[in-house]
């Protein structure tokens, strides 16, 4: 049995339309982020075939837990989703595990990144020039924190990690798709001076400093593996798989076709259960996950 989940959708101030154009999704025009993979406690996403209908994956982790190998981790470890930045996410940062967990019980929060989509000329903000906080403070304080950080330019297909500690910011013109850790914790450093309901919103900046990394200038060009397992595969005509010990997780990105006879099309997350073996038929290109 192949399950396909409905994602939960966020609409942000930096959020847009092309989640609904991209991928049809029933969301709105300002809709940030679309959970496809979650079943954190801000938002679940929920199975909409086959025996379990109706059910949150937290429940279905939480109830069924055969399905996912009997993962031995209380909470679902990882939380996968499409952004949409129609505006500059803030600047901001994650605090790993045991940070986290002191300050927030919750999971620290490494993410990686595969564009999707771009305007021309998009950049990404990841690291920075600063030799020490105090730099990054005064940068803050005097308003130029945008001067210290590092850009690249991106295109569809790059792949970025964002280790906890590493300062970062998704910017205007970018879709991408975003597997995590399971963790909704994140502290602004900056937010470009800009309102949200007529107020600016709330920063972290003690906090920030705090877990930020120093110095911080290089691309990790490593997957976290201890954490989770990616990659962008395509399927032309018949395929035979086996799902992984704790099962498959997928996006499809591109095309469509069917997974042990069930149709898929661009946009749609799936969770495949545990050791199952499947086929899949078409011409698509889709992500594939599996967790630790
Ligand atoms: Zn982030």
């Amino acid at each position: 049995m192949v399950i396909k989940l409905q994602p939960i959708f966020f609409d942000k101030v930096w959020g847009g339309h092309k989640l609904k154009k991209m991928y049809h999704y029933d969301c709105s025009d300002h809709c940030g982020e679309a959970w496809g993979i979650s079943a954190h406690e801000h938002g679940s996403s929920v199975v909409m075939n086959g025996l379990y209908k109706g059910l949150t994956l937290r429940e279905l982790y939480a109830n069924h837990r055969e399905l996912f190998g009997n993962h031995p981790s209380d909470e679902f470890p990882v939380l996968i989703k499409v952004i949409d930045a129609n505006d500059d996410l803030s600047i901001q940062v994650h605090p790993h595990d045991l940070y986290a967990k002191i300050h927030e019980q919750s999971l620290g929060k490494t993410e990686c990144w595969i564009i999707l989509d771009t305007d021309e000329n998009t950049e990404i903000v990841i690291g920075h020039k600063a030799e020490d906080k105090e730099e990054i403070r005064q940068a803050i304080d005097l308003n130029y924190l945008e001067l210290l950080m590092n850009r690249f330019p991106i295109q569809k297909g790059d792949q970025f990690n964002i280790y906890a500690g590493t300062i970062h910011a998704i910017c205007k013109g970018t879709v991408l798709l975003e597997i995590q850790q399971s963790s909704d914790v994140t502290y602004r450093l900056y937010d470009y001076n800009r309102l949200d309901n007529g107020k600016p919103r709330e920063l972290h900046v003690e906090k920030a400093l705090d877990v930020i990394k120093v110095p911080d200038s290089e691309l990790a060009k490593d997957k976290p593996t201890s954490l989770f397992d990616y990659h962008i595969k395509e399927n032309h005509n018949n395929t035979e798989h086996a799902a992984d010990v704790y099962g498959d997780f997928l996006f499809i990105t591109e095309g469509n076709g069917t997974i042990k006879d069930t149709p898929v099309t661009k946009g749609d997350f799936l969770f495949i259960p545990a050791n199952l073996h499947y086929e899949m038929q078409g011409t698509f290109e889709y992500f594939i996950a599996s967790i630790k």
